[in-house]
Formats: C-alpha cells, sequence, structure tokens
C-alpha cells in the first residue's frame, strides 16, 4: 500500500469516527454547551445552555446572577454581569448544587451566593472550596430590589435534597432550576438525592404559585407556565409505565420528541429508576 492511500484511509476513518462522535455527543453538546442570550427586557437577560439556564437582573440596587453554569461559558457569564453591574454589588443565587449551576461561583469572590440549605458535610463532599455558596436558605427569602422583588423558595428534595426556585415577582418570571427540564428527560442521580415522587409534589407545588408569566426551564427553552404541568404529567407517565410494562412502548412513543442524553437521560432510564426506588 503506497504512503498517499494509507494517508486517504486514515482520513476516511477519521471522519467516520468524527461524524459517529458528533451523532452521539449532539444532544449532550446541545445540552450543555449551546449558548444563547434572550433579551427579556433591558434589565434581564436568561443565558441559556453553557451549562445550565442563567439569569442576570441588573436592579435598582444590586445585579443577580442565577446559576453560574461551568467552563468557558461560566467566565462569559462573569464578564456579562461585571459589564452590567458597574459600581453595583452582584449577588448569586444557586438553584441547586450540581457543577453545571455552580462550577462558575468562583469568579463572584467577596459576592454574597445562595443556595437552598444541603446538609454541610455533603456540600463540602461535592461542591470544590472555590465554588462553594456562603448563605444557606433554609426556606425562604424575599428580597426588595426597588425596581424588583427577588423571591428564593426553598423547595425540599426533588431533583436533589434541595431545589431552590426564584420568583422575580414584578416581571413574574420563574427559574425553576432542574425542577423542570423542557422537552428533555431529566438528570436523575440517586447520590443527588433525586426523588420522583416528591419532585412530583414540588412541581404541584410551583403549580399553585400564582401569576407566573415565564417560566426558566434548568435546561431547555424558556416558555410559560404551562412547561410545569408538562414536566409533572412526564413524571406521572413514567410512573404507570414503571408499574405497568405493558405501557412502556407508549410513553416511548409519546416522549420520542424529548432530548436525550447517550446513557444518562430517556424514557427507559426514567422508568429504570423509578422501578429501582
Ligand atoms: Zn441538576
Amino acid at each position: 500500500m503506497n504512503r498517499n492511500r494509507i494517508i486517504l484511509i486514515s482520513g476516511i476513518i477519521l471522519i467516520m469516527i468524527a461524524g459517529t462522535s458528533a451523532t452521539l455527543l449532539k444532544p449532550a453538546y446541545h445540552l450543555l454547551y449551546e449558548t444563547g442570550n434572550q433579551i427579556i427586557d433591558k434589565n434581564l437577560t436568561i443565558v441559556t445552555g453553557g451549562g445550565g439556564n442563567s439569569g442576570v437582573l441588573v436592579t435598582d440596587s444590586a445585579v443577580i446572577v442565577i446559576d453560574t453554569k461551568m467552563g468557558d461559558d461560566a467566565e462569559k457569564l462573569y464578564n456579562l454581569a461585571k459589564s452590567k453591574a458597574g459600581n453595583k454589588k452582584i449577588i448569586v443565587v444557586n438553584t441547586h448544587y450540581h457543577g453545571d449551576h455552580v462550577k462558575g461561583n468562583r469568579f463572584y469572590k467577596g459576592c454574597t451566593i445562595f443556595i437552598g440549605a444541603y446538609d454541610p458535610g455533603f456540600l463540602q463532599k461535592e461542591v470544590d472550596p472555590e465554588n462553594m455558596p456562603d448563605h444557606f436558605v433554609k426556606d425562604s427569602l424575599i428580597m426588595n430590589l426597588g425596581n424588583e422583588t427577588m423571591c428564593l423558595y426553598n423547595l425540599g428534595q426533588a431533583h436533589t435534597w434541595n431545589d431552590m426556585v426564584v420568583l422575580l415577582k414584578s416581571r413574574k418570571v420563574l427559574f425553576t432550576g432542574d425542577l423542570v427540564f423542557h422537552m428533555r428527560h431529566p438528570f436523575l442521580v440517586r447520590k443527588s438525592g433525586a426523588n420522583v415522587d416528591k419532585w412530583i409534589g414540588t412541581l404541584e407545588v410551583m403549580l399553585k404559585m400564582p401569576g407566573i408569566g415565564m417560566v426558566v426551564p434548568g435546561h431547555g427553552e424558556t416558555g410559560d407556565a404551562s412547561m410545569i404541568a408538562l414536566m409533572r404529567n412526564y413524571f406521572l407517565d413514567m410512573k404507570a409505565a414503571a408499574a405497568d410494562p405493558s405501557k412502556e412502548g407508549q410513553m416511548k412513543e409519546k416522549y420520542k420528541g424529548w432530548t436525550e442524553t447517550p446513557n444518562m437521560t430517556s424514557t427507559g432510564v426514567t422508568i429504570a429508576y423509578i422501578r429501582n426506588l
């Protein structure tokens, strides 16, 4: 075999490998890395992707950053917040402890960082010291920021041992963290405390929150309050399929439009998780 032919074949193999991994990685890549800015009004920007979805809110008294992403996108988010803050202080809120929501905390040195109140020993094991929040919300915290009132509600165990949602009261915008995955199968990790029954209960509580106009999910596109019911119905369907295997095919068909993450999230993974509870 001459040298050119070897190079040509290696090239074809490389293209095949690249093509295969691109196909395999596409949903995960999209979930974690594709970023986009959604400008809601002159003071509120939603930055989707690059980890969990984030919000940057400019108020009269401070700039609020909701979830700090990971990797390069975390730094970009910090630079955006910093550029909007000027001399105002920045306050960070983490909806939960997962890395794709907190790994940018390290950029906010000296800033107050809120999270729901986890067992401190658990958090110390799971979160790098440089990303560790320093204020822990037990039940709720209402902050009057001048032109916006921010309500932090610790809703307890659901996606993790402790999930917090953020309501911007004047705007009627709710950041759900990973309590809502929009048209995406949810991450369910036992060590994190993911509990489908408690998650359904939490979604029911959220459904009773009055006057929610816009929902910012932890992952996926933003939408309205119907996304909360969609997530609740997903879990009810998965529970039905977990209890009755004859319904499994029907549920796979119903949710075939939802994004999967290879080997991590799918209809089958959710059903198996529920069965092992
Ligand atoms: Zn999460």
